[in-house]
């Protein structure tokens, strides 16, 4: 293992699952079985910038070795013959087995990906357990009706809903875990199988994961994780005949190209695309709430958040309060590598991601928006940048219509309640946005006009598996979590006797 990383790992502590885990030659998991590839992918380590270990880089055959896992799985053997309640408890003993190891889980994500520990452990792992123990509830719950037919004759009709099959799952590095989670939740809960496939720079918890499943006793083929390139193997994944649906959370870009290919295969898809939520705050707010929960939408997790919070209208005459507690909050943040305890704010996810980042505050900065605090890069070898906070005159600005993907905010002013939702509206993204007032006749017209998949009054960037998280517009379509994202995992079959 690397130095530094060896030093970091000391100098924090982890687990001896968490150790061991990393020292192990990673394999992927087809078919209940751990196998690995002639190509592998190097990993980094986010805050050191140093190589933690490599993955395996599947190739096409090993793709299609998963779906015809998948799919014999899904056609015969326990879990085919498994009813719906041994399926339920079958989840909640997975669920359980997160949560028996969710400190582990958690330091693996943390080191991977960069973020904070705290809240890795509570939201991406606690709450993907969480979510389990939800959608098992539903495995149960997926009835069909009877219906009245009005034909001439005598009949009986009534629908069936089935798993729609076998599902492929691509996802992205923000939230690797806890995004997985949000697709094989539900699908399995319909009784689906899977081929998941995580981003490249952070695959390591499904592959723990993955040595949950066998712990659990999920049968082999249930869930298939094959590491690698999207370009190659996500392509090929998503345009692949044998998958049933396609369920992508990422980049606006890579969805319309993820919705080509399975538009060509005629798969159904589901698609949870980049966002630039506006929160737009009224002159009737609370400052200091405002603050908070913008600090936390906008800078946690880096700000590689897909809703986060990342352009703010606030009222004329609220306007430099807002200011003023957003400075205070953000420049008391507490920038280091996500495993220390007191972290707020960890580093990016890569080299490129820090210099898009970068290239953005130039940006902004050349258009003319003024820096009001950060906007610097820590001199350290690994790939940390300053919470951002940008005020600015125009919403035509790079930095206000773009997803910038990192800790950067810009702040408008506005004298009007319609100004500000015509600009909070005017924007590619569809994915979210809040409302900020205490005036609740506002709160509920404003809340119909905004064109966002989820709408927040007075907080922003909540989330609970009980509730759809999907965008408008270039946000994508589709819902995950909620009792609506069944749908997506079953398909009706209506049946007829004539008697
Ligand atoms: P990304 O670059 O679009 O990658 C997402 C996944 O797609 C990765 O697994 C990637 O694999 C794979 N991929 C890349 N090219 C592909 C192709 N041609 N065909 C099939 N798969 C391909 O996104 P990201 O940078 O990881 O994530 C950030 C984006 O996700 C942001 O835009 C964010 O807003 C969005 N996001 C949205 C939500 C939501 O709920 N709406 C939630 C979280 C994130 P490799 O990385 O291995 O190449
Ligand atoms: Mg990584």
């Amino acid at each position: 293992m690397n130095p530094a990383i060896e030093s970091m790992l000391q100098n924090y502590g982890v687990t001896p699952e968490t150790e061991a885990f990393l020292r192990d030659t990673q394999r992927m998991y087809i078919g209940g079985e751990f196998v690995g590839s002639d190509e592998r992918i190097d990993v980094t380590e986010p805050a050191t910038a140093s190589r933690l270990t490599s993955v395996p880089a599947a190739s096409n055959a090993d793709v299609d070795r998963a779906i015809g896992a998948a799919r014999r799985a899904l056609d015969a053997g326990p879990w085919a013959a498994m009813k719906p309640a041994q399926r339920e408890r079958l989840l909640l003993k997975l669920a359980d087995a997160i949560e028996a190891h969710a400190q582990t889980l958690g330091e693996i994500e943390t080191i991977d990906n960069g973020k904070a520990i705290g809240p890795c452990i509570e939201m991406d792992i606690l709450g993907a357990a969480d979510l389990l123990r939800y959608m098992a509830g539903f495995a149960t719950k997926l009835d069909g009706a009877t219906r009245q037919v009005s034909i001439p004759g005598e009949h009986l009709a009534w629908t069936v809903r089935q798993p729609i099959g076998v599902v492929a799952a691509i996802v992205p590095w923000n939230w690797p875990f806890n995004m997985a989670m949000w697709k094989m939740a539900a699908a399995l809960a319909a009784g689906c199988t899977m081929v998941v496939k995580p981003a490249q720079q952070t695959s390591l918890s499904m592959l723990y994961f993955a040595r949950l499943c066998e712990e659990a006793g999920l049968p082999a083929g249930v869930i298939n994780v094959v590491t690698g390139r999207g370009s190659s193997i996500g392509n090929y994944l998503a345009g692949n005949p044998g998958v049933d649906k396609v369920s992508f959370t990422g980049s606006t870009p890579v969805g319309r190209m993820v919705g080509e290919a399975a538009g060509r295969a005629l798969s159904p898809v589901t698609l949870e695309l980049g966002g630039k939520s506006p929160m737009v705050v009224f002159d009737d707010a609370d400052p200091k709430a405002v603050a908070a929960a913008t600090r936390w939408s906008v800078y946690f997790n880096a700000g590689q958040v897909c809703s986060a919070g990342s352009r703010l209208y606030a009222h004329a005459s609220i306007y430099d309060d807002v200011v003023r507690e957003l400075e205070a909050m953000t420049s008391a943040m507490k920038i280091a590598p996500g495993l220390d305890p007191e972290c707020d704010m960890g580093p990016v996810i890569s080299e490129s991601a820090l210099s898009s980042i970068v290239g953005y505050i130039d940006k902004g900065k050349a258009e003319g928006a003024e820096l009001i605090y950060g906007g610097n890069t820590p001199d350290s070898p690994g790939y940390f940048v300053e919470p951002t906070l940008f005020a600015a005159e125009r919403n035509d600005l790079t930095i206000v219509q773009e997803e910038i993907f990192g800790p950067v905010l810009t702040i408008l002013k506005f004298e009007s309640d319609d100004e500000a939702i015509r600009m909070a509206n005017d924007n590619i993204y569809g994915l979210a946005a809040s409302i900020w007032t205490r005036d609740i006749s506002r709160a509920l017209r404003y809340s119909d006009q905004l064109d966002a998949g989820t709408v927040w009054i007075n907080n922003h960037d909540i989330v609970d598996s009980s509730m759809p998280c999907g965008g408008f517009r270039q946000s994508g379509f589709g819902k995950d979590m909620g009792p609506e994202q069944l749908q997506h995992f079953t398909r009706t079959k209506a049946v007829w006797i004539t008697l």
